[in-house]
């Protein structure tokens, strides 16, 4: 049975990915969002710190309003969790179409067609909207897959009973470490926390390693590993996906070198390795960026690759368009044969008007 064909695909449910999807829905466009999180608006849930107010922010010198009211942060600012409990109204009230834990991999090219290929499997669509945000998680860099290690914890008692692995070296990886040690200690569980990272040096600010050492104290059972390397994701003799990270090597006068290499279950292993910009993607799919030089560029540092993209949002790949987040700060415009920087703020308001003119043109393609 061949896949559905939709008007439109559009990868990452935040304000960007929401906005396109509300404008596709009203104006009868066929369309699906994939989010790679558990829900939509994962991406702000992820980096606003809890309690956070969210303003209503519109650069001083643009010339529009919010052009999708629904989804603009109400003038008076509301906590992050007001504003995500009221959009998650909203997207059971307009019955948007939305498929969760779905992660964009790729695009190919058909005859008459884009197919969207992502973990869950491919996908056919007219065009695609990638507004996917800014940050995007880096993955283990290691021969042979490696996707299924998690990248953040959402249930400590997961790893109860087990001997787990969190590679990384700061913050975020330290939080995760206490949450895991925590739980394990009110459950009496004593099976060990790995905590990998691969420079000999942790960096967490002062606070956390004050909420490390207190569950340290109180009987967490942590083994450090500085200087550790993941190597390979490798399938066992049982079938059990694994991946072998080396906690240290001897090189040897006869050029065989020896290590230690530990092996564990990659359900048992959490990657906190930070996110990257898009640009590793951009460069997957083939759509064409532009480094800065000197001079060039008002907003970005010389040396930064900046998306080209037409006055529309269209990119070089054709029927591929970029919104919101993910052309932040700034962007390469196409127009009137020219091409020149231009800023593009990291706000909801960008992201929400960009959806906005993106829809619009595609309407025009479509002759929706
Ligand atoms: C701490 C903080 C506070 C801020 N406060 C404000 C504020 O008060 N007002 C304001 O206007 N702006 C604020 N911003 C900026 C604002 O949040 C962003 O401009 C906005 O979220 C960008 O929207 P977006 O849809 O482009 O990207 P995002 O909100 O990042 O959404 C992208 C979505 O794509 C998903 N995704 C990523 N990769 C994939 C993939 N491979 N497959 C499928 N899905 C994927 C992500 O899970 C995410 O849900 C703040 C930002 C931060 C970090």
């Amino acid at each position: 049975m061949s896949a559905e064909l939709y008007d439109v695909i559009i990868i990452g449910g935040g304000p960007a990915g929401l906005a396109t999807a509300y404008l596709c829905h009203k104006y009868g466009l066929s369309y699906l969002v994939l989010e790679s999180g558990k829900a939509p608006f994962q991406g702000i849930a992820n980096t606003y710190p809890q309690g956070k107010l969210v303003y209503a922010s519109k650069p001083k010198d643009a010339p529009e309003p919010f052009l999708v009211d629904e989804l603009r942060p109400p003038d008076k600012p509301v906590t992050v969790e007001s504003y995500l409990q009221y959009v998650q109204h909203f997207v059971q009230h307009e019955n948007l179409h939305i498929r969760t834990e779905v992660a964009f991999e790729n695009i190919q090219d058909e005859r008459d067609c884009l197919t969207i290929l992502t973990d869950k499997g491919r996908f056919k669509a007219r065009k695609v909207v990638l507004a996917f945000g800014s940050s995007i998680p880096r993955e283990l860099s290691v021969y042979g897959d490696a996707k299924m290690v998690a990248k953040n914890v959402d249930d400590p008692t997961k790893y109860v009973g087990v001997k787990t692995l969190v590679i990384g070296g700061g913050n975020t990886a330290a939080d995760v470490v206490i949450a895991i040690l925590k739980t394990k200690r009110e459950c009496n569980d004593t099976q060990p926390v790995y905590w990998a990272h691969k420079s000999e040096k942790f960096d967490v600010n002062k606070e956390t390693a004050q909420r490390l050492g207190e569950e340290i104290l109180l009987g967490g059972n942590i083994r450090l590993l500085p200087g550790a390397q993941p190597r390979i994701g490798e399938v066992d003799d049982e079938g059990v996906d694994r991946l072998v990270i080396r906690i240290n090597e001897f090189k040897q006068a006869d050029g065989i070198d020896l290590y230690h290499a530990l092996s564990f279950p990659m359900q048992n292993v959490i990657a906190c390795i930070g996110s990257q910009g898009p640009v590793p993607i951009f460069d997957k799919l083939g759509v064409q960026t532009i480094s800065c030089t000197a001079g060039v560029c008002r907003v970005a540092k010389e040396g930064d690759r900046l998306v080209l993209l037409s006055a529309e949002f269209e990119s070089t790949r054709k029927g591929v368009y970029v919104v919101g987040g993910a052309i932040s700060p700034s962007y390469m415009k196409i127009s009137e044969g020219s091409i020149q920087e231009e800023k593009h703020p990291n706000l909801i308001y960008t992201a929400i008007n960009d959806a906005y003119h993106v829809v619009e043109a595609i309407r025009g393609k479509l002759g929706k």
